[in-house]
C-alpha cells in the first residue's frame, strides 16, 4: 500500500520559495494518481514526478493551487508528457488550464476524496485542496512551513486572506502540508497563530495612525512599526503595511490623501 501522499521537493530553492516548492502525488489504483503543483520543469523534477506517478498507476490529473510561477512552473512540460489535463481555478489565474476547478471541486481518490477550497488572499485564484478521509490540507502558499507569508498588494489581498484563514479554522484539520517547507501538525495552532499575528500588527497600524501626525506615509508607519527589525527587510515590511491599510479603506477605518498619506477615519 503506498503512503497516502508523496512529497517530491522541486529544484527551485530561492528568498521566496525557501527550500523549494513541495510538489505532491496523491492517489492510484483505479481513480489514478494526481498531481499537486509540479512547480519546475527540471528534468530530474519532471522524471522524478512521472516515476511516482507510474508507481501509483498512472497520473490523471494536473492540480495547480494558483497561477504563480514556481507552483504552476512544469505543468505544460508534465501535460504535453502525460496528455492529462490541467486543473486550476481560472483561465484568468492560469491561462493554460484545461479545466476551471470551483469551490467544492471533489476529485476521487482510491478510498478517499480531495475537495477544492477557494482561499484567496495571497493570490485571487488560490486553491487549497483537502483530503476529506485523512483530513490533511494541501495549502499551496496560504500557509508557509518557513515564516509567515507575505501579501503583496495588488494581488495580495488581506482582507480575503483574514477571511481564509478563518474559514480553514472551521475546518477539521489533522496536517497541513503547506507548498515551501515541512508538514505542519498543529494545523490548528498554526492558524490561530496566523490570525493572531495579522491582527496584531493591523491594530499596530492603527494605534500608529491615531498617535502619528495625519498624513503620515508607509514608509514612515513602516520605521514606526518595525523599530526592532532588519532595515533590509523594510520594503517586505511596506507591502504588509499597505495590504494592512487596504483592508481598513475599504472596511472604512482609513482613508488617503491626495499626498498618498494615510489618517484615520472619524467615527
Ligand atoms: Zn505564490
Amino acid at each position: 500500500m503506498a503512503n497516502t501522499y508523496t512529497l517530491i521537493l522541486a529544484p527551485n530553492p530561492s528568498l521566496m520559495t525557501g527550500p523549494g516548492t513541495n510538489t505532491l502525488i496523491l492517489g492510484g489504483g483505479e481513480e489514478g494518481a494526481l498531481v499537486i503543483d509540479p512547480a519546475d520543469d527540471n528534468p530530474a523534477h519532471q522524471e522524478a514526478i512521472i516515476r511516482e506517478g507510474e508507481a501509483r498507476g498512472g497520473i490523471r490529473r494536473i492540480l495547480i493551487t494558483h497561477g504563480h510561477p514556481d507552483h504552476l512552473g512544469g505543468a505544460e512540460k508534465l501535460r504535453a508528457h502525460l496528455g492529462v489535463p490541467i486543473y486550476a481555478f481560472s483561465r484568468e489565474g492560469t491561462p493554460i488550464v484545461d479545466q476551471e476547478v470551483h469551490d467544492g471541486t471533489l476529485f476521487p481518490l482510491a478510498g478517499d476524496t480531495l475537495r477544492a477550497l477557494h482561499t484567496p488572499g495571497h493570490r485571487f485564484d488560490h486553491l487549497c485542496f483537502l483530503l476529506e478521509g485523512e483530513r490533511i490540507l494541501f495549502a499551496g502558499d496560504l500557509i508557509s512551513g518557513i515564516t509567515t507569508n507575505v501579501i503583496i498588494p495588488p494581488e495580495g489581498d488581506m482582507l480575503a486572506y483574514l477571511h481564509s484563514l478563518k474559514r480553514l479554522q472551521g475546518i477539521d484539520i489533522a496536517k497541513i502540508v503547506p507548498g515551501h517547507g515541512p508538514e505542519v501538525l498543529d494545523a490548528q495552532d498554526k492558524l490561530t497563530e496566523y490570525v493572531v499575528h495579522r491582527l496584531h500588527r493591523e491594530q499596530q497600524v492603527i494605534d500608529a495612525l491615531s498617535t502619528l501626525p495625519s498624513g503620515i506615509t508607509i514608509p514612515a508607519l513602516v520605521e514606526h512599526i518595525y523599530v526592532d527589525v532588519d532595515r533590509r527587510l523594510y520594503s517586505v515590511a511596506a507591502w504588509t503595511v499597505e495590504a494592512h491599510l487596504l483592508k481598513l479603506e475599504r472596511e472604512g477605518y482609513v482613508r488617503r490623501n491626495e499626498q498618498n498619506g494615510w489618517e484615520p477615519v472619524k467615527k
